[in-house]
């Protein structure tokens, strides 16, 4: 069977260093927001080209953290509107929803997956004050036309950059408002909202998360609203939320980071593959503009009977998932969305299926995936 996402075996390949860290973790007997934690922040900052990073405790609360920061520093308000792809993970509408903003959904580009900035334009009102930008499978959104409608209409920019960690604008990027000359995802906005789930790029070994961002005052608010709203312990000065990154999950993304850009690099060389040797006219390959825009978190083709092509694969040993089976206004949790209807993004979650590529796939693997998928 070829798994579809082997963690046991990408996370073998660290797991010498992972066990120093555990041991100096287990003698230094500090277990939140110590040295470990610093360090990777600093670390990420750096890598992403930004000023900050601040450690959270997941992707989710990245991002909502982000959105109430901007409430604290009274840049936006309660009942705000947020546009975001309606193609996206669940975790994007949920984040707008409990920082009580008001998510508004447009569609995707059919050939990228990805927010279709003439449809941002459309949906912007006078209550628009931000756009949830999601690199989504690890292809960069179109920045350069977001941050430019952003900027027009004086409204943030915020990236859930989850799926998209190391992945580089190819085009030298100058950001609006700053002089960074830094053109990596997580830089590409106002702020940006990491995930460090085990199964992202960038994994960690149980939860984690991060946010960065070049904003001096946004960045205080966070430091603080992550653990209490508190800078001297026992002074809590904003109503904030216990979410820290893990000392000891920091020591372990410290441990993969330097990794990072060899593994996409491994995971672009697979995509390359399946994108030239996959010749099946009843298989829609997913668009790859050949530049390191792209991290290939997922590799994700289309086709019309989804269902019967995945089980094809399972019986000929050989693992797929759905990114992501039902689109988020038609998920139950979800029924002040139940009225609308996104035909694009209803035909890609009814045609996608995606192919293992993870970075520990052998050549033989790949070899067996192709082949199989060429005979169906
Ligand atoms: C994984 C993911 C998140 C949430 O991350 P968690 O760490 O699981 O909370 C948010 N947005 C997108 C696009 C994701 O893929």
């Amino acid at each position: 069977m070829i798994k579809f996402l082997d963690l046991h075996k990408i996370n073998l390949q660290y797991e010498s260093a992972f066990q120093e860290k555990f041991r100096s973790f287990l003698d230094k007997g500090w277990y939140i927001l110590g040295e470990e934690v610093q360090a990777f922040e600093k670390q990420f900052a750096q890598y992403c080209g930004t000023n900050y990073c601040i450690g959270v405790g997941n992707g989710l609360d990245a991002l909502v953290l982000i959105f109430k920061g901007y409430i604290e520093l009274g840049k936006l308000q309660k009942g705000d509107e947020v546009i975001v792809a309606a193609n996206t993970y669940i975790a994007s509408i949920l984040a707008i929803l409990q920082a009580d903003l008001v998510p508004v959904l447009v569609e995707p580009n059919a050939k990228t997956f990805n927010i279709d900035p003439k449809e941002v334009e459309k949906a912007i009102t006078t209550k628009t004050k931000a756009i949830l930008a999601v690199h989504l499978y690890g292809q960069l959104a179109d920045m350069e036309t977001i941050n430019a409608i952003a900027k027009k209409n004086n409204i943030l920019v915020i990236e859930d950059a989850a799926q998209a960690q190391g992945a580089v604008m190819s085009v030298q990027f100058q950001f609006a408002d700053s002089e960074l000359p830094s053109s990596f995802s997580g830089n590409l906005g106002h702020a940006a909202g990491f995930s460090f789930y085990p199964g992202k790029n960038l994994g960690a070994l149980g939860d984690a998360g991060a946010i960065t961002t070049n904003d001096d005052a946004l960045a205080k608010v966070l430091f603080s609203l992550r653990n209490y709203g508190s800078e001297v312990k026992y002074h809590n000065e904003l109503a904030g939320v216990n979410s820290r990154l893990d000392e000891i999950q920091a020591a372990f993304l410290s441990v993969k980071l330097p990794h990072l850009d060899q593994e996409n690099a491994i995971r672009r060389q697979i995509a390359k593959r399946y994108l030239s040797e996959i010749k099946n006219s009843k298989i829609q390959l997913p668009f790859y503009d050949y530049s390191e825009n792209h991290i290939f978190h997922l590799f994700v083709i289309q086709t019309e009977k989804r269902d019967e092509l995945q089980q094809y694969l399972l019986e000929n040993g050989i693992q797929t998932q759905i990114h992501y089976p039902i689109p988020p206004h038609q998920q139950k949790a979800l029924p002040q969305l139940h009225h609308l209807s996104f035909p694009i993004t209803e035909k890609i979650h009814k045609e996608i299926l995606s192919l293992p590529i993870s970075p520990v796939l052998t050549a033989e693997e790949i070899t067996i995936i192709i082949t199989v998928l060429n005979q169906y």
